[in-house]
């Protein structure tokens, strides 16, 4: 499978949501609704793990995702992700790094691979 990098740096063909909704596997639905619960207190139920991944057309997005300004920026911008966008990074990105410490990780990567 070809790595799907997200906007904002993470890496969707490693999220278990991801994987789940891909392999359409109800156990691990399961095991990442709970996860989800625990690390980040997300309160979703088995059958709404359900993502394509932050660079499909969107039709199954999860929670955050679903409303995120930072890959709506970047649709619109047409970036392939935040770390070649002229503009960036921009406050809607770091505000988002702040609460995902992975996906900040991802993008310095990123980024360090761009300059
Ligand atoms: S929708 Fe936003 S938070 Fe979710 S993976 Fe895409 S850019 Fe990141
Ligand atoms: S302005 Fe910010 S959110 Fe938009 S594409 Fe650039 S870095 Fe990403």
């Amino acid at each position: 499978m070809e790595e799907m990098i997200a906007y904002c740096g993470l890496v969707c063909s490693s999220c278990p949501t991801f994987l789940a909704t891909l392999n359409d596997d109800d156990k691990a639905r399961e095991e990442t609704a709970k996860f989800l619960a625990e690390k980040y207190g997300l309160n979703l139920k088995p059958e709404e793990i359900n993502c394509d991944g932050c660079l499909s057309s969107g039709e199954r997005l999860i929670g955050y995702c679903n409303t995120c300004e930072v890959r709506k920026c970047g649709m619109a911008k047409s970036v392939d992700n935040c770390s070649v966008c002229d503009d960036g990074p921009c406050e809607k990105l770091n505000q988002f790094h702040e609460f995902s410490p992975e996906a900040k990780a991802s993008f310095e990567a990123l980024a360090g691979k761009n300059h």
